[in-house]
């Protein structure tokens, strides 16, 4: 009878056991025990980045304008054992940001890591055409709520002792291209922005860096890979011949938030398959 009942215990022991490394294997990694903000994280590169940062160990509150895509990805990643919860953000509306960092730090305590990944281009064509409502909508979006998203985010990092910005740029932020001239003067002005905010937020131990991507392969850019005649213009401009997967600026996004980039804060990292950004 005592036999028995203390092996039960001890097989109950084992099955909690192994549920309570099912339950937390995902998330042992470099980022353990931190919390993470992506914002347009249902798709792309914003997904590749909510994954990733998930299985080197944070917890991610993924985020985009639908509710049907934020539904959809978090069931993905929770799938997968990655500790995620999402919710509606269109980081245009101020109201969708605050309560985006708000409910990021009620569900999980705090916050560590801010990705701004969302941006907008209403705009395709020569520079002289562009409409004002189209400068408006993509300053809105692509820098000033980037801005006020870190501004908000700040006091919280702080809170744990510092923490890590990571804001999504573009190679075009260096050479912009010429039918993407307001997106790409948008681009720049986020590279000139990680640097005015390094001197305030190094007092507080955040680090702030910025990746450009080149072309990835993503809906986003879908116009620039699917029309073949595009297509075949960027090669000439793509050293390494190909278009980058979203999994090829994930990784230098969880190592910028990691300690392993301790000491690097103010900096563009360019990741383009070769495309030249500068010296
Ligand atoms: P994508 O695949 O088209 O994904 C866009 C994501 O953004 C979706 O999850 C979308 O979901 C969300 N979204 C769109 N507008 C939003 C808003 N106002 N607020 C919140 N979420 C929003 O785009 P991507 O190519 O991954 O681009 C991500 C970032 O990388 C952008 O900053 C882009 O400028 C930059 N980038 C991309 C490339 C490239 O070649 N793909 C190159 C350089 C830089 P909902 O529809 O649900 O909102």
């Amino acid at each position: 009878m005592h036999r028995n009942f203390f092996s039960v215990l001890r097989q109950k022991d084992a099955i909690f056991q192994g549920f309570r490394m099912a339950s937390t294997s995902s998330i042992q990694g470099k980022l353990s025990g931190k919390v993470a903000i992506v914002t347009a994280s249902t798709e792309g590169i914003g997904l590749a980045i909510a994954r990733r940062l998930g299985q080197d160990g944070a917890s991610v509150m993924v985020s985009s304008r639908k509710q049907d895509n934020v539904s959809r990805t978090v069931e993905q990643l929770k799938s997968e054992n990655l500790q995620v919860e999402g919710m509606v953000c269109h980081v245009g509306k101020a109201e969708d940001r605050t309560s985006l960092i708000q409910q990021t730090v009620s569900k999980f305590g705090g916050l560590d890591f801010v990705v701004s990944n969302a941006a907008a281009n209403p705009a395709f064509g020569p520079i002289l055409d562009t409409p004002e409502s189209a400068w408006d909508k993509i300053f809105e979006t692509n820098v000033k709520a980037t801005f006020f998203l870190i501004k908000e985010a700040v006091p919280h990092m702080e809170k744990r002792g510092g923490g890590s910005v990571v804001i999504v740029s573009s190679f075009a932020g260096y050479t912009p291209m010429e039918f993407l001239g307001p997106y790409s003067v948008s681009k720049t002005a986020l590279i000139g922005m990680t640097k005015a905010l390094v001197p305030q937020l190094s007092t507080m131990n955040i680090r702030v860096n910025c990746v450009a991507p080149g072309i990835i392969k993503t809906k986003f850019s879908e116009q620039l890979w699917k029309t073949s005649a595009v297509k075949d213009m960027l090669m000439q401009m793509i050293p390494m011949k190909r278009i980058g997967e979203p999994s090829e600026i994930s990784g230098l996004v969880s190592f910028l938030c990691s300690d392993d980039a301790s000491y690097i804060t103010g900096e563009t990292t360019l990741a383009t398959g070769g495309i030249p950004g500068r010296l």
